[in-house]
């Protein structure tokens, strides 16, 4: 039986022309990054994987430069970041800034106008005040006084508390403000990879932030498949949702930075109107889209949790071709028409 089947063996390769026959092949690359997990997944079906596997490093790792390169810019964790100059420069003083700030700037603004300031990336003082995201995770609320203060003085001026303007010159109103773009910096990352991706001729691939995910092409012979987070239950899947080439998905929720204090949960998205966390009886939000860029959706998540249901749905209709996903306190769903089908 063997001699039988070497002998066919040679034969079939004989046929095709000497070359192995072709599979599929999924690569994942995860790194620490943006401090969260974020991950590749390339797809092909190749007959020869080394070649392919060897191109695919390259891509990849170039991809994860590109998101480095917006980390290096925005973030305001880093002494060296455009971010940080901006914020240490005195206030009332013009600062010139890389043209990948300048949009990811002028999506906020958008996005703050769009939002009626649910959206506000000048919050930076009171992030502080709250602690979130500092190496401690906060345990108590800040001082109420503290927070009445900066409520004052935010609300007291009539001037923009960010100004951009056309010759990429950024000027911040007041001690009050201070750049934080983490509701913006995922979306920004995911344009970048993508386009590296697309640039270095990887045809199907995943990039996914912390939870926050952008498709390339497809996973085979059908889409990416990619899971949404129960906002309660750790390591529970809330449901699964096909996503097309050239869709995002972005999910904001109460549960990612948190603190009990008093029975009372306290999370990192706050509410620039009442200077504490949202509390707008939605515990989590996915929007989805396929724009060509992730950016406003990015900010469309956060800007969401902050409105609520009821405003959040009313303003959404201004934006064309973003549907979303709202999980309310009673964990119950609230979809939008289009959001992509689910799977259970
Ligand atoms: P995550 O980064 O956890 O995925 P988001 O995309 O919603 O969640 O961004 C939340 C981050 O955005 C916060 O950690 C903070 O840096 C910043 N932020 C908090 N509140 C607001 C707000 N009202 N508008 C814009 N950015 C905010
Ligand atoms: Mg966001």
């Amino acid at each position: 039986m063997r001699p039988f089947c070497c002998w066919l063996c040679v034969m079939g390769l004989l046929v095709s022309g000497c070359s192995p026959p072709a599979r599929d092949l999924e690569q994942t690359t995860t790194r620490l990054m943006m401090g969260t997990l974020v991950t590749i997944t390339t797809f092909t079906t190749t007959a020869q994987p080394q070649q392919w596997q060897e191109r695919e490093r390259q891509a990849v790792a170039a991809a994860f430069t590109a998101m480095e390169q917006v980390e290096q810019m925005a973030s305001r964790h880093r002494d060296d970041s455009d971010v940080t100059r901006v914020n240490n420069a005195p206030r009332g003083e013009l600062v010139v800034i890389p043209d990948g700030l300048v949009q990811m700037v002028r999506t906020g603004l958008e996005m703050s106008h769009r939002s009626g300031g649910a959206f506000d990336q000048g919050l930076l003082p009171l992030i502080r005040l709250w602690g979130f995201s500092e190496p401690l995770a906060p345990t108590h609320p800040p001082d109420p006084t503290a927070i009445q203060r900066w409520l004052t003085q935010r609300q007291q001026s009539q001037q923009p508390a960010i100004q951009l303007l056309p010759d990429a010159r950024l000027v911040l109103r007041d001690d009050s403000v201070g750049l934080d773009l983490g509701g913006l910096a995922k979306g920004s990352a995911l344009n970048r990879a993508l386009a590296v991706l697309q640039q270095q001729g990887i045809d199907h691939a995943l990039v996914n932030i912390g939870g926050d995910i952008r498709a390339h092409g497809r996973h085979g012979n059908r889409p990416w498949r990619v899971a949404i987070q129960h906002p309660r239950r750790e390591q529970h899947i809330l449901t699964t949702v096909e996503l097309g080439a050239g869709e995002s998905i972005f999910t904001s929720g109460d549960y990612e930075r948190f603190f009990i204090h008093e029975g009372q949960r306290y999370h990192h998205i706050l509410d620039p109107a009442t200077g504490f966390p949202a509390r707008s009886g939605l515990i989590s939000v996915s929007v989805w889209s396929r724009h060509d860029s992730s950016l406003p959706l990015d900010g469309w998540s956060t800007a969401l949790l902050v409105l609520g249901a009821e405003r959040g749905l009313e303003m959404l209709r201004s934006a064309t071709g973003i549907e979303a996903l709202l999980v309310n306190e009673q964990e119950e769903i609230i979809r939008t028409a289009g959001f992509p089908a689910i799977q259970r």
